[in-house]
């Protein structure tokens, strides 16, 4: 310890910890805010940013602990950064350090990378010593605007465009283009414009499986010419070294372009001059634990903070997007052709309700299925549910197979290799298949409905001649087994395609004919209200598949509710016809974007506590009515237990928050989230607070 003297100062420090609230220290040396510093806590050592200097501690000046190490390794964050961190805590109500540190890459934030034994000098030191040393190998960079690897743009496409381009300072465009009409020639030749501005763009995709892709369209399209552009790639899927790497280029300002999924947000870019979120609809772009945001209302904020334009594209927008756009605060721009210029595909709607089913198919599927294969096209056979059966039952006594740990059933899977198995789909848990009934020992168990493993089968056997591939997150468990399907299906190895939403998103298939929707009932009577979004957003999705490349693409979806006005809207590829109604709907019950929420989720060992927790937490603002200001502008609803209560012997129970006012629900939950914090920490119960959550 060192005495206090002239040249000691007290900095404020964010830490990750599940604590409310920032830390004084006492440093001997210069320190910024923005700058990264090891701090000791408790009997550990932490890295913390610094977020204010020469402030007046809020602690007894003897209980302040001095600085271990000031990092120095990187310029200070700048207050950009800062600013859409501190948006970023206090609306989503969590700790300003929490928020703060896991943006970081990890070998940032660990303080054994600098202090460790081998730890020489920093992970960024580390870094660049081995670029230096393995200069000219990794071609990360790629070159610049030429215009003649670039397709021409259509009309609509032009004029999107120009309308990008047009915006000065902040705008947010929304992009709704039908599958096939060249959203990403739009990005790609408005991020260009950018680029030659001197700019950086940030450029999100909602899945993994998507950035390949669009890594290899950016590179090739500005692969051709003189100066050299380069290009950062950053998701979940890279090593600790590769997402430091890509986060320094983007930060240090040699990334020109940073492409990635929804962590990508909060990268710190010097000259950020536009962002793009592809498939801003998607649910990937919400975060489902630790900081529950979403990436794509963050990238609106961070454009309007920042003040560049933000392009939001999609062929089905969330309602939320689109209700901005009908109240003018978005502009719309519409790609209504298809840029190879191939009508959209028929869709049909097959009555099954006094059909019969061969193994869940239609005669009239299977019949076209035939035809098409005959005519040597593709076939897409969309099916939400992996494995064989979702249930194995007892055809004497009527029992059904069910996970000991969870309230649900487990669905009965075929390996390649190894006997079958009966899996639960929400704790991973599986056991062998019984030989008999548990309860009344018959052998004869039967497998109920089909998932794709059973569909596989069936179509094996009723088109001999036919190759079949199954993708869904079984078959691509592996990794590159992903991509293996894929490349086959492209390169024409595969007649039938049998595959669940992983088959909707983002590909190409040019020789697809037909697709085959079979249980999208299903999901049509979900209990969550966005269900009717998700499933249109997601039909929209893979009838797009069909025909992009030559005419005559159908799709056929077998339904016992052919007039459901998402089938209808369907039909007609009729997105501002399906969100009129929907709109209509959520707005006459008072739902978002009518209304703001937010939703408390308990859980305990038995269901009693999870659900006295929320009765408790409920009631805080009885308690102390004075710091509650905006009570009576929120309504608490009843706690309830989830729909599956149990998983992995956790019983699960909410409580939804709601409010016509934005600002008062955020009030609100300031002072709750303050309150619930102290609640927490006397029972057993684990809890999380979402703001705007996506599934009630
Ligand atoms: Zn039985
Ligand atoms: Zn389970």
């Amino acid at each position: 310890m060192q005495d206090a003297q002239i040249g000691q100062f007290f900095i404020r420090v964010g830490l990750d910890v599940p604590l409310p609230g920032l830390f004084d220290y006492r440093s001997a040396q210069n320190v910024e805010v923005g700058q990264r510093v090891i701090v000791p806590f408790g009997r550990r050592q932490l890295v913390g940013l610094v977020v204010a200097v020469g402030e007046h501690p809020a602690v007894p000046i003897e209980q302040i602990r001095d600085v271990v190490m000031v990092l120095d390794d990187l310029p200070p964050l700048p207050d950009s950064w800062l600013r859409m961190m501190r948006f970023a805590a206090g609306y989503y109500q969590r700790p300003l350090g929490e928020v703060m540190m896991p943006a970081f890459p990890p070998p940032l934030r660990k303080a054994a990378a600098y202090t460790g034994k081998r730890a020489a000098g920093g992970p960024v030191a580390r870094l660049a010593r081995r670029k230096r040393n393995t200069v000219g190998t990794t071609p990360a960079a790629f070159h610049s605007a030429d215009s003649a690897s670039s397709p021409e743009l259509n009309a609509d496409q032009r004029a999107a465009v120009d309308k990008i381009l047009a915006l000065q300072g902040h705008g947010v465009i929304l992009l709704r283009g039908v599958t096939g009409s060249g959203k990403t020639e739009v990005y790609l030749h408005a991020a260009r414009e950018v680029l030659s501005q001197g700019k950086q763009v940030l450029f999100l995709v909602p899945e993994i499986n998507l950035t390949p892709q669009l890594e290899s369209a950016l590179r090739q399209r500005f692969s051709a010419g003189c100066s050299t552009v380069e290009l950062a790639v950053l998701h979940s899927g890279l090593s600790d070294g590769e997402r430091l790497e890509a986060w320094l280029s983007a930060f240090s300002g040699k990334a020109r372009v940073l492409l990635g999924t929804r962590m990508a947000v909060t990268v710190p870019m010097p000259e950020l001059g536009m962002i793009i979120v592809d498939e801003e609809h998607d649910a990937s772009y919400k975060q489902q634990d630790g900081l529950r945001y979403s990436a794509r209302d963050l990238a609106v904020w961070r454009g309007h903070d920042e003040g560049v334009p933000v392009v939001l594209g999609s062929a089905t927008p969330s309602l939320e997007s689109w209700n901005h756009a009908l109240q003018g605060r978005y502009h719309e721009v519409v790609l209504n052709r298809r840029a190879r210029d191939v009508a959209l595909p028929v869709v049909r709607l097959v009555d099954t309700r006094r059909l019969r089913l061969e193994q869940g198919f239609s005669p009239q599927i299977l019949e076209a299925m035939n035809e098409r294969l005959q005519q040597g096209e593709q076939v897409l056979v969309f099916i939400n549910r992996r494995g064989y059966a979702p249930v194995l039952s007892c055809t004497s006594c009527g029992w059904v197979s069910q996970c000991s740990r969870c309230t649900a059933y487990t669905v009965l899977h075929r390996g390649r290799t190894g006997a079958p198995r009966l899996q639960c789909h929400h704790c991973g848990g599986y056991v062998q298949v019984p030989r008999a009934c548990p309860e009344c020992g018959d052998q004869d168990l039967k497998p109920m409905g089909r998932g794709t493993q059973r569909i596989e089968e069936f179509l094996a056997d009723r088109f001999p001649e036919a190759r079949i591939a199954r993708i869904d997150a079984d078959s691509t468990r592996l990794k590159g087994s992903a991509e293996r399907l894929f490349a086959q299906v492209h390169s024409g190895e595969v007649d039938i395609l049998v595959g669940t939403q992983m088959v909707a998103k983002g590909h190409d298939f040019a020789n697809l004919g037909l697709v085959a929707v079979l249980n999208a009932d299903s999901m049509l009577f979900a209990h969550d209200f966005r269900a009717p979004e998700r499933l249109f957003a997601q039909l929209m999705q893979v009838a797009g598949r069909a025909g992009r490349h030559k005419e005559g693409g159908v799709v056929m979806l077998q339904t016992d509710y052919p007039d459901q006005p998402v089938y209808r809207a369907l039909q007609k590829h009729d997105y501002p016809g399906f969100a009129r109604y929907a709109l209509d709907e959520r707005r006459s019950l008072g739902l978002p974007p009518f209304a703001y929420q937010a939703l408390l989720m308990a859980e305990g060992r038995e269901l009693v506590q999870a659900i006295e927790f929320l009765h408790t937490a409920r009631n805080l603002p009885e308690l102390n009515p004075a710091a509650y200001t905006t009570r009576e502008h929120v309504m608490l609803y009843d706690p309830v237990p989830l729909r599956v209560v149990r998983v992995a012997n956790v019983e699960r129970a909410q409580l939804l928050v709601e409010s016509p006012s934005r600002p008062a629900l955020q009030r609100f939950l300031a002072q709750w989230s303050a309150d619930l914090f102290a609640l927490g920490r006397e029972g057993r119960v684990r809890y999380s607070l979402e703001v705007d959550p996506f599934e009630i």
